[in-house]
């Protein structure tokens, strides 16, 4: 079974990591109430598909014999940058859920109270937690050697990111207006913006 190779542990490990930091930030944000919601169909559908990359193609790959027509190997360093990558995705994952606090949702919701958070990992860029996830379909395919498991989340994640997140910077612009606009205006949505400074 492909769970005894050390990468893929490290994979399992990192894996039940993600899974608890999602875990404690639902039961943080449990209790508090939603002020608006366009937790639509769309949503819903990009939500689902995020499912079998994320979660049933690597239970599979890891477990069972059925994805292993598409196995391949890589060069060794390559499981190495991707272990780096999945260290610096979860980094980024947990800090993006602490700086966001209360405000955190899984879909594109207001809570009562929202509050804008331009503040820690939100002061560079406007979608840390994005980025995050762009790290770790890029770490999950460097560590797990299999066209499926390995590198499903990227295109699944396209999707839900292209389609998503002009929908949220909307909805922010039309509670948080013009704050939101000068907001996007000095940061990247993925990464830092970088300016240079004129001598004049
Ligand atoms: N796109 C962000 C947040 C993802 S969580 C990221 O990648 O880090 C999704 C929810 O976070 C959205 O519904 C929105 O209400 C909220 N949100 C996004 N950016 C925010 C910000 N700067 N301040 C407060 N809430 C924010």
């Amino acid at each position: 079974m492909n769970i005894l190779q050390p990468w893929n542990v490290f994979f399992l490990v990192g894996f039940v990591v993600y899974s608890w930091i999602r875990h404690v930030f639902i039961e943080r944000t449990r209790g508090e109430k939603k002020a608006v919601s366009r937790f639509d169909g769309l949503e819903k559908i990009l939500l689902t598909a995020m499912v079998p990359p994320i979660l049933l193609l690597p239970v599979l790959y890891l477990f069972t014999p059925l994805l292993a027509f598409a196995d391949y190997r890589l060069p060794m360093f390559v499981p190495w940058i991707g272990a780096a990558t999945m260290v610096a995705s979860l980094w980024l994952f947990w800090r993006s859920h602490t700086d966001l606090g209360q405000n955190w949702s899984v879909s594109i919701e207001l809570r009562e109270n929202h509050e804008l958070v331009t503040q820690g990992v939100y002061r560079y860029v406007r979608h840390p937690m994005y980025a995050s996830i762009w790290l770790w379909g890029v770490a999950q395919g460097m560590l797990l050697q299999n066209w499926f498991a390995g590198w499903s989340v990227l295109p699944a994640f396209a999707a839900m990111y292209l389609l998503r997140t002009p929908r949220e910077e909307q909805l922010m612009c039309e509670l948080f207006g013009e704050e939101y606009r000068e907001y996007m205006r000095r940061t990247g949505r993925l990464c830092p913006r970088i300016r240079i400074k004129r001598a004049d």
